[in-house]
């Protein structure tokens, strides 16, 4: 039987692994692990690929939305807008730093934030808007800042699923206010270990955000503010240091594979085969497919090899850390539909034709 996993992530080491030891023995040879060099050229060098001026590195994705959202001054009684269907971690950061996140439902094409919904789950409180540019694909950024500018709100990007994605004038990570991103070891961009990063080009939310994940000190040893200790590791800015030269190769190939994916599967039982926009609209961080038979697909699946998974299982408003929100069965129908429905193919770009093939072969063997 064929192994093909979700991701291969040894098969990408393998094909930097020398560039990675060199870079990593330079740390280590240096001993600067906290801060200092290696972490500003990544920071220097990721804020031009995102066209943003400045990139804070911190801890994790989930950090990096938590210090995004208190760095914007966003504060307790404040409302958040977060989608319905995401990772939980969108809504986490705004409930780390004390504000409310306030749900909207989702487009079932696109699986984004439903920019008609937005307007009708604003009030006076309402501070920001989180987009989560979901499984690699980029949000309709027209459309939100429009609305972030009507009503004054600022506008998160997460951004943790969609390094490099573009679309017109706009670049995830300095579409919005702030760009947050997960280095996660199996995103698009990933560390060997948990990173993040927060881009702007504000200067004032630069300064709060060195501040914010170095113990609340801009000047060492006074802390006028609440931080956090949450910086980037030296090591893990000298590995993706080594990768970012690598990131729009492999979002092609990830484009390409979803491609052969959508040729080889149309029309194939009741599956509803993700759109494909223009070439950069969408980084593939994700194949999401979906159909009325997931479960007993994901099982088939599953049993013949396939690394195929569910992102994710459960709606943001219907886990259990938000029940005191109050948000029933049947407040985002189209979010709670996804969650029974959606199922992502193994994708990576080092995925080859046979393993293509096979998936392929084994979906139509299932309908
Ligand atoms: C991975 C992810 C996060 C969280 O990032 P971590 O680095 O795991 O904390 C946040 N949002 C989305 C959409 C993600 O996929």
């Amino acid at each position: 039987m064929m192994q093909v996993p979700l991701v291969d992530l040894a098969a990408q080491y393998r094909s930097i692994k020398a560039d990675v030891l060199k870079s990593v023995e330079e740390v280590l040879q240096a001993c600067g692990f906290v801060l200092g060099k290696p972490v500003e050229e990544f920071e220097e060098a990721f804020a031009r690929y995102c066209g943003a001026k400045y990139c804070i590195g911190v801890g994790s994705g989930t950090d990096a939305l938590h210090l995004a959202v208190r760095a914007a001054g966003i504060r307790e009684d404040d409302e958040v807008i977060v989608p319905a269907h995401t990772f939980v971690a969108t809504a986490l950061g705004v409930s780390h730093a004390g504000a409310r996140p306030v749900f909207v439902d989702v487009d079932y094409s696109t699986c984004l934030i439903d920019c008609a919904e937005i307007e009708r789950a604003i009030t006076e409180k309402t501070r920001a808007i989180t987009v989560a540019h979901l499984y690699g694909r980029m949000a309709d950024m027209d459309s939100i800042l429009e609305i972030a500018r009507h009503y004054k709100l600022v506008v998160i990007e997460d951004a943790a699923q969609a390094h490099g994605a573009w679309k017109k004038q706009h670049r995830v990570g300095s579409a919005g206010l702030l760009g947050c991103f997960s280095f996660y070891p199996g995103k698009n961009l990933g560390a060997p270990g948990d990173a993040g990063a927060v881009t702007t080009n504000d200067p004032e939310l630069r300064a709060n955000l060195e501040a914010l994940r170095n113990y609340g000190s801009s000047r060492k040893y006074h802390h006028p503010v609440l931080g956090f200790n949450s910086r980037l590791d030296s090591l893990h800015a000298a590995v993706l240091r080594v990768k970012l030269a690598h990131l729009d190769a492999w979002n092609e190939a990830r484009y390409s594979v979803a491609e052969k994916y959508s040729a080889a599967l149309a029309g194939v039982g009741d599956l509803e085969l993700p759109a494909i926009p223009e070439r950069g609209a969408h980084v593939f961080h994700l194949y999401v497919v979906r159909t009325r038979q997931r479960d007993s697909l994901l099982r088939h699946l599953n049993s013949n090899g396939i690394g195929a998974a569910i992102h994710y299982p459960v709606p943001v408003h219907r886990q259990g850390v938000y029940e005191s929100l109050g948000y029933g069965p049947g407040s985002f129908p189209v979010a709670e539909r996804l969650s029974q429905e959606v199922i992502s193919l193994p994708m990576c770009p080092e995925l080859k034709d046979a393993q293509i093939e096979y998936v392929v072969d084994q979906i139509k063997r299932f309908f």
